[in-house]
């Protein structure tokens, strides 16, 4: 997540933080993190600056920054001139001994990965000609990467436009695993009956992946406590949405520490999960057309639709032109009118590189977008209860109609 305006409710949410994220008790084998306000963040510059450093950047508003550092990462932004003042504690990231494999209480709802792949098997066996569950790979850990496919004669591959969601890249979002099955359950259990999902569904190819990271997302819940955890589970952890192959590693925009929370990786796809996911991209090629014209990769949180790139703060630049930076701004802003987000380019925050939405269209002309979903602030941030997983995903129905429409 990302994010500029209305940091609310601080002190609230540090108590919240102690209230759902429990501290284990199994040997340090990271350093400890906490969690600071970094002071005089007001452009998109300064912000990238403290991003540079390879911290976890979780908000950020006109005045200050949130960001989970070590205590090294906090000296060396006052090194930068950024006055830093600590905030609260984040509980150590050692693998927790107990064996609860379930979200926390309240928060039960949200689907593991184990009842994610049932919800998708189940899907499958209700609506045999409508979805088709597949795999476009393995995590690093061998968690099979499920992709469901939705269409008319879901077995063909038919000549229609594609669409593609892709959900969880990091680990503690939840609710975009959520968002994901939102659509799946949309676009199988509603064509009988509505006449506009009958339509896109026949119209359309619609692909999505629910867990791209499922080794982070477990081992966000393991043990029965939150981990605020980010990356994959290799090593020390890979931010996958920084090892993406489209100018990776170019502009600041990641890190090369493997400790950092945007590590980018020793190479471009050296994670499993990126690397899958961009396979089966790549493999979408047909007669030489790319056959998947839209995407949208959604995260928590901020309210904000974003799109590429993230590389540099132009607008244009070479791969975008004018009139194709107009039309994401376009489609943007039209999304962003039926859900209440904040539309902007992604480097208007900070610089990324290595993100997935540049890669997909630098690489394949794909209209990619990345949403960041409620809430709006750090309260309740990463860990919304369960009982906001209706409305909260329902918000993005229009938004997900229109992507669908503009794959033509
Ligand atoms: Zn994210």
């Amino acid at each position: 997540m990302r994010k500029r305006r209305g940091m609310a409710a601080f002190l609230s949410t540090l108590a919240l933080l102690s209230m759902t994220v429990a501290a284990t008790s199994a040997t340090a084998a990271q350093p400890q993190r906490d969690i600071y306000e970094v002071l005089g963040t007001a452009t998109p510059q300064l912000r990238t600056a403290v991003a540079r450093t390879g911290v976890d950047m979780v908000e950020s508003t006109e005045e200050s920054s949130i960001v989970i550092a070590t205590a090294e990462k906090a000296k060396e932004l006052r090194a930068l001139g950024f006055t830093v003042e600590r905030r609260g504690s984040v509980p150590s990231n050692d693998v927790a001994t107990s064996a609860i494999t379930d979200f926390p209480p309240g928060d039960q709802a949200y689907h593991t990965y184990a009842e994610t792949t049932a919800e998708l098997q189940q899907t499958q066996s209700s609506f045999p000609a409508l979805a088709k569950l597949t795999s476009v790979g393995n995590s690093y850990q061998g968690r099979a990467l499920n992709m469901i496919k939705i269409s008319d004669n879901v077995a063909t591959d038919e000549n229609e436009p594609e669409v593609l969601f892709t959900c969880n890249q990091h680990a503690r979002e939840h609710l975009t695993t959520e968002m994901c099955l939102r659509i799946v359950k949309r676009f199988t259990s509603l064509y009988a009956t509505d006449a506009n999902i009958k339509k896109m569904v026949d119209t359309h190819e619609i692909y999505v992946i629910p867990n791209v990271n499922p080794d982070g997302s477990e081992y966000d819940i393991s043990g029965g406590t939150y981990h605020m955890w980010r990356k994959n589970r290799q090593g020390s952890g890979t931010d996958t949405n920084r090892n993406w192959g489209y100018k990776w590693g170019c502009c600041g925009g990641s890190s090369g520490s493997p400790s950092s929370e945007t590590y980018r990786g020793p190479s471009a796809f050296s994670a499993p999960e990126s690397k899958a996911v961009a396979d089966f991209v790549n493999g979408r090629v047909v007669g030489g057309v790319q056959q998947i014209k839209t995407h949208i990769d959604f995260h928590t949180y901020s309210e904000l639709v974003l799109w590429p790139f993230g590389w540099t703060y132009n607008n244009t630049a070479p791969g975008m032109t004018q009139a194709e930076y107009d039309k994401f701004a376009a489609l943007g802003k039209q999304m962003a009118a039926t859900n209440g987000y904040t539309p902007e380019q992604s480097s208007d925050l900070y610089i990324t590189d290595g993100a997935v939405n540049d890669w997909m269209w630098g690489t394949h002309k794909i209209l990619s977008y990345t949403f960041e979903m409620y809430p709006k602030g750090s309260n309740p941030g990463f860990y919304p209860p369960g009982s906001v997983i209706p409305a909260q995903t329902a918000r993005n129905d229009k938004a997900v109609d229109l992507i669908i429409n503009a794959a033509v």
